[in-house]
């Protein structure tokens, strides 16, 4: 079972490094959890109702617990607890802090949460450095309550805070922070309620999500009046092998094809990159990919993200423990610190290094992807 296999044991999937992924049209099993809590609160929401017995039709373990807190999920073993975790879905209610939408630059105004946690096996996983416990994937019950936040937020001191590149999105809203919401989307709905919700706001508010999966299908009947941007994550070949469980490269930017022709707005979130061996090569086969497989959709809107690699001491802690025979480079020594916007430090590449790579895509992406936009460089 895909959602079963740990990430570094199926790391020798692709083979030849070079050729093989891309032709990767892997495409993932929906992802069946093995078990399913649901909270006594979460059951006070018709959407709880309605992830339940998404659930319940998919033959998962039912476990419905008497009190909202989630207990008892971590134990000795970080990796035996990371492997339960991330075959547990919990339905829950999203608490309060979750409807104060917190700014999310460069890659939109506000983030937008309709979940936390995801069913792939991203060695670098961003989220390893910002849950708490083990990575549970939490799933929202108050829907509504979360759409009708991201309603009052619209143009909310967002027009000071929004990045060069992206003014002309509008106020956009981010609902891959947390997780991969496409991953998720067919126990919960959520993704789709999003989109309807959002296809009846003013047309200068967008929705975006990101995603390493490509189930599609229910999104593309929706009525999403182009208030949706879809991104797709990808990376060299040769880097997608650290993604377990998440869906081929080219199954990815099919996917996204399909949603261009679907009308909505498509895009890639070239994330993390990293200056692997070859990686001028590498990235040169990732675009011209993208440019075969997305260059000939008529009239497709088109944007760009690209995200350098970077880690803090408290992710790289966390994704070792998770996945301690990985292969991803880590290394404070070769690498220039920067301050978040927390105060803490983080780990990015060398400013020489930053300055190649961002020279390399700016000069490639306007041949390989001449429609394309380029939001931001980070
Ligand atoms: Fe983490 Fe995103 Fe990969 Fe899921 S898709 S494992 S949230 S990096």
């Amino acid at each position: 079972d895909m959602d079963v296999v740990p990430a570094d044991s199926h790391s020798n999937r692709s083979g030849s490094p070079d050729v093989k992924p891309l032709l990767d049209r892997h495409r993932p099993k929906l992802w069946k959890p093995k078990r399913v809590l649901v909270t006594p609160a979460a059951l006070e929401w018709e959407h709880g109702h309605a992830m339940l017995t998404r659930a319940e039709a998919l033959d998962c373990e039912i476990v419905r617990l008497k009190a909202n807190r989630l207990a008892g999920l971590a134990g000795d073993d970080p990796r035996r607890a990371y492997v339960d975790a991330k075959n547990t879905l919990a339905i829950v209610v999203a608490p309060p802090t979750k409807l104060r939408l917190q700014p999310i630059p460069p890659s939109a105004d506000w983030r937008l949460d309709l979940a936390e946690g995801c069913p792939a096996h991203c060695q670098y996983c961003y989220l390893a450095g910002s849950l708490a416990g083990p990575p549970v994937t939490r799933v929202y019950a108050n829907l509504p309550e979360i759409l009708s936040a991201a309603e009052r937020h619209i143009d909310r001191g967002a027009v000071t805070s929004r990045s060069a590149g992206r003014r002309h999105e509008g106020t956009t809203f981010e609902a891959s922070c947390y997780t991969d919401p496409l991953g998720i989307e067919h126990l919960t709905g959520s993704l789709g309620e999003a989109i309807g919700f959002f296809a009846q706001l003013d047309a200068a508010v967008q929705l975006r999500f990101t995603t390493k999966f490509d189930a599609v299908g229910p999104l593309l009947k929706l009525d999403h009046n182009k208030n949706t941007r879809m991104r797709v994550s990808v990376n060299a070949p040769s880097l997608v092998r650290l993604e377990g469980g998440a869906a081929g490269l080219l199954a990815r930017l099919q996917a996204a094809r399909r949603m261009a022709e679907a009308g909505y707005r498509i895009g890639l979130t070239i994330a993390p990159i990293m200056p692997v061996q070859g990686w001028q090569e590498e990235y040169r086969s990732l675009l011209n990919l993208a440019s075969e497989t997305l260059g000939s959709v008529p009239g497709a809107d088109l944007t760009i993200e690209l995200i350098t690699h970077r880690f803090t001491a408290g992710s790289k802690e966390v994704l070792t423990s998770w996945y301690p025979g990985s292969s991803l480079e880590m290394d404070e020594d070769t690498r220039a610190q920067k301050r978040t916007k927390f105060g803490s430090l983080k780990y990015v590449y060398q400013p020489e290094v930053m300055e190649q790579m961002r020279g390399f895509f700016m000069a490639e992406l306007p041949i390989r992807l001449p429609e394309a936009q380029v939001l931001y460089w980070t």
